[in-house]
């Protein structure tokens, strides 16, 4: 499985519109709960709560360039992004970062850190990203993806989203505090 994650993630608003109880098949209505427009059930009092997506993907570098995807998907098809996919039930967060590398870009991805978790009000993605470190060979396009290759950090192509900006800032600050601390240990 691809992504189109970041994909048709960002809704008007999140209460759902099912009409059935997914446990008795009974009518749903539109209930407050918990401060909440929510769905429930008129038969078996039911909750239909609306959770958040998880999302895991990977800033993967190699000497000083970024692994970077082109979506072959919409929304936001063509603009360029870090690998990234929902988390299967079963799977880590880890595991998915490595795979959504794999099958996006076709490259082997070492996983060196949690750089953060990242969302918003406005969408139902929560998004975990790592830090990592590419394996041999080139990357190449893969599922859902119209093309996979390596900037370098200082000329990076326009990002798909607003959180994609977030997160570089976070790659970057994390990189000169790493580089800080190696010139005071040396
Ligand atoms: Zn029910």
């Amino acid at each position: 499985m691809g992504t189109g994650v970041h994909a048709s993630d960002e809704t008007d608003g999140f209460k759902s519109k099912a009409k059935y109880c997914l446990k008795c098949a009974g009518r749903l209505e539109d209930r407050i709960i918990e401060d909440k427009a929510r769905r429930a059930c008129t038969a078996c009092d039911f909750v239909f709560y609306q959770d958040p997506k998880p999302v895991a993907g990977v800033l993967a570098v190699r000497d000083g360039n970024l692994l970077l995807v082109q979506r072959g998907n919409e929304p936001k098809r063509g603009r360029w992004s870090f690998p990234t996919g929902y988390i299967d039930v079963g799977d880590s967060p880890e595991e998915t970062a490595i795979r959504e590398a794999k099958e996006e870009a076709n490259v082997d991805v070492q996983l060196n850190s949690l750089l953060g978790v990242y969302s918003d009000k406005r969408r139902t993605v929560v998004l975990v990203i790592y830090t990592g470190t590419i394996g041999a060979g080139n990357p190449a396009a893969g599922a859902e993806a119209l093309d996979a290759r390596l900037f370098d950090l200082q000329d990076l192509p326009i990002l798909a989203f607003d959180h994609d900006y977030d997160i570089l800032t976070d790659l970057f600050s994390k990189t000169q505090e790493h580089n800080r601390t190696e010139m005071v240990t040396r």
